[in-house]
């Protein structure tokens, strides 16, 4: 179970060393050391970040780093395009780029945490979506997108309209009421291209040489491959209203929706 702190089953040991978000999404401070500079660009990589790297749809996260004798903003954060096992922080820091920290130096990382949280209650209330979406009309996501408390998603509906809009949102609403439990898992991918609710997000599109597939299960409805951070339960996400719903034309129709406060 995704407990805080505790790493889930089958967590490639790798991952567990180096990538601290894709095994425990609450770690918002962490210690780490300095694995690479590059003064050019103005970043660095660490041996063990928290910091999402982005992906999927949602956005990197930002917050701060400290070393002996500096500290610099993150402003960015993304993986190399040709190392993707190394990731980039990009540093504001008062001076010049000999004020970056040097390779080996012992740091401190420390997330925005408002934002990310923010952004983990969004991304799971857009799998919710999915969820309901699939449950009622049988027709999986085709795209979307996402930024700390608001995201939209496509489907291949025949229609779209306020209605609808209204009516999907009281069923995300029920959904997070219902406290459903949302696990972290580390799936085999013999398993995984045997299972129903994966292949129906299309998992079994992923490359192969990604295995074990790392697997969001909001459990009893929607399981999906992904690599990014969710709250550990439906009703932490609060409260989401249906902002939109637009017909992007034939088969493809858009929901918007935010994420607030349960007593908003
Ligand atoms: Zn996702």
């Amino acid at each position: 179970m995704a407990v805080p702190g505790r790493t889930p089953e089958g967590a490639p040991v790798g991952l567990v060393e180096t990538e601290l978000f894709s095994v425990d999404a609450y770690v918002r401070g962490f210690e780490t050391a300095v694995r690479s500079v590059d003064r050019e660009q103005g970043r660095v990589a660490l041996r063990r970040t928290a910091f999402y790297p982005g992906g999927g749809g949602q956005p990197h996260d930002v917050g701060t780093l400290r070393w002996d004798g500096g500290s610099g903003v993150v402003t960015r954060v993304a993986r190399d395009r040709e190392d993707p096992g190394t990731i980039w922080h990009w540093l504001d820091v008062e001076g010049s780029a000999d004020d970056l920290p040097g390779e080996g130096a012992e740091a401190h990382g420390e997330l925005d945490w408002a934002r990310r949280h923010l952004t983990m209650r969004t991304h799971t209330a857009l799998h919710i979506l999915c969820g309901v979406i699939w449950a009622d009309h049988r027709v999986a996501v085709t795209g979307g997108n996402m930024d700390p408390g608001k995201g939209r998603l496509d489907f291949p509906l025949p229609s779209m309209s306020a209605e609808f809009g209204r009516s999907v949102e009281a069923r995300i609403n029920e959904e997070i009421a219902a406290t459903r439990e949302i696990l972290v898992e580390f799936v085999g991918r013999d398993v995984a291209d045997e299972d129903h609710a994966l292949i129906r997000t299309a998992a079994n599109l992923i490359p192969r040489e990604i295995d074990p597939l790392r697997v969001i299960d909001i459990v009893g409805l929607d399981k999906q491959a992904d690599g990014g951070t969710h709250v550990l339960s439906t009703a932490e996400v609060g409260r989401v209203v249906v902002t939109g719903t637009e017909s992007k034309g034939k088969g493809n129709k858009r929901v918007r929706l935010e994420v607030v406060d349960p007593d908003r």
